[in-house]
């Protein structure tokens, strides 16, 4: 019997050549390496609009996302990835494109911002270039109609900048309410995703999808464990509970 395993979506941000200033942040130094590993592992990588048809896709498919669209993503993730024969999703604060992500406080060479001609280029190789919302706001924290806003201004300007229609969302910070969800398919897209870890088909509504977070400084070793247990808290001390629960179990079951 083939074992069917559920797809994966993980969140990667900047991708410098240097050390990353952020904690969400991966040197592009590591990130190369986690391609290599998801390349020997026999991942296939999919965009994240392609788990609208999730029937359709390979065994053990990865959607690799990056949030926000920084400039060092092009040189840091955009070029390997073409070199590997791999693909990705970004999701992008239109307001910043070009310039700075603005909520991080103080410019600095790691938050500057994709130009449009970048994203066409990316959108061009295969990527998915996709929505973020305008001003990367807390959604919860905004009235239904300024979320409409947000959600089908950023739609349309990635829209007439490509020239393809645009259906994937992720929420910034991570946080939305339920008018976030309902607005989300209202404008027109037809997946969001969340920060909350677990599998893709462990979440249902197709506007809260799960991501894996991806840290600064996460090893091939790190990103092989939350591989697995599609967790971010993947450290030993949690690992070991989890294999002495199982032993546990075992014992149980076995009186
Ligand atoms: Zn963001």
């Amino acid at each position: 019997m083939t074992q069917t395993r559920s797809p994966i979506v993980l969140m990667y941000h900047g991708t410098p050549n240097a050390q990353p200033e952020s904690h969400y942040s991966l040197s592009a130094n590591l990130f190369a390496k986690h391609l290599r590993y998801l390349q020997q592992e026999g991942w296939t990588t999919v965009l994240f609009k392609d788990l609208q048809n999730v029937k359709t896709l390979p065994e053990k498919s990865v959607v690799i996302t990056f949030d926000d669209g920084y400039e060092d993503n092009y040189s840091g993730a955009f070029l390997p990835l073409m070199g590997l024969g791999m693909k990705a999703t970004w999701f992008i604060a239109t307001d910043c494109i070009g310039s700075h992500a603005h909520w991080l406080g103080k410019p600095s060479t790691q938050t500057r911002m994709l130009t449009g001609e970048r994203l066409l280029e990316m959108h061009t190789a295969g990527m998915e270039i996709a929505s973020h919302t305008c001003s990367h706001p807390d959604l919860s924290a905004l009235s239904a109609d300024q979320q409409q806003l947000e959600l089908s201004k950023a739609k349309a300007v990635l829209e007439d900048l490509l020239s393809t229609q645009v259906s994937s969302l992720a929420y910034p910070f991570g946080r939305f309410n339920a008018d976030s969800v309902s607005v989300a398919e209202q404008t027109g897209y037809r997946m969001a995703c969340t920060t909350r870890p677990g599998w893709f088909d462990s979440e249902p509504n197709p506007y809260m999808i799960r991501r894996i977070a991806i840290f600064s400084g996460d090893s091939v070793s790190t990103l092989a464990r939350k591989l697995n247990f599609a967790d971010n808290d993947v450290s030993w001390k949690k690992m070991t509970r989890y294999y002495a629960n199982r032993v546990w179990d075992k014992l149980i079951h076995s009186i």
